[in-house]
């Protein structure tokens, strides 16, 4: 945005290297600290999908605290969660709280279930470009890292009218993350390392979004 601070430094920084400060100038897109909103899906007496003694609630959450964990320790971001424990959140809290603390963008962390393979992701139906630009930065982020582990199907770039990408006020993306209930996925959720590449997955696609 125009004015914030970060672009203010630049400009200063350029400045004062002799650089010409206009190259710089139209470089931030948006607020200087951006504020990233993580929602792991489910949680407490909602365990969402469960198969293959896996948990749904259990996988996400372990998924977004490793994400905001590197988001954190790699780029100058806020990042606030619906949960970072296993207790029950409503979707309209998840939103209100997004929009309450005025999130820059939402990411909600699912794991798919009902027989299949692969990632795929959400964004609302008939959304602009800004969150289109979300959704394939997450998702080609995801899937880059999520097979450096494994050979991983693409199911694609999808829309759907969900709560969390409707009633959020700000760019919305949601990911599932493999099928609980087939086994090979299931084999690779279990994995520690495939867990913290697709959360590093996460992590690089939000921060090649905001331009971190
Ligand atoms: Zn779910």
């Amino acid at each position: 945005m125009i004015g914030n601070p970060g672009a203010r430094r630049r400009t200063l920084l350029a400045a004062a290297v002799g650089l010409a400060a206009a190259p710089f100038a139209a470089s931030p897109a948006f607020a200087a600290v951006p504020k990233v909103y993580l929602d792991p899906g489910h949680g407490g007496t909602d365990a969402g999908a469960v198969a293959n003694g896996l948990q749904e609630k259990t996988l996400t959450l372990n998924i977004a605290l490793q994400t905001r964990d590197i988001l954190k320790a790699s780029w100058n971001v806020d990042v606030r969660m619906s949960r970072t424990t296993d207790i029950t959140r409503s979707l309209a809290y998840r939103t209100d709280d997004a929009n309450a603390w005025g999130a820059t963008i939402f990411v909600s962390i699912h794991i798919n279930a009902g027989g299949g393979t692969g990632f795929e992701s959400y964004r609302y139906p008939g959304v602009g470009a800004t969150t289109q630009r979300l959704q394939s930065t997450v998702h080609s982020n995801v899937l880059a890292q999520m097979r450096t582990i494994s050979a991983i199907t693409d199911r694609g770039l999808k829309s759907a009218d969900l709560h969390v990408l409707r009633e959020s006020a700000m760019p919305a993306v949601l990911t599932e993350n493999l099928f609980i209930d087939t086994v090979a996925n299931a084999n690779l959720l279990k994995r520690a390392d495939f867990i913290t590449a697709t959360a590093r997955g996460h992590a690089q696609g939000i921060a090649a979004f905001l331009g971190l």
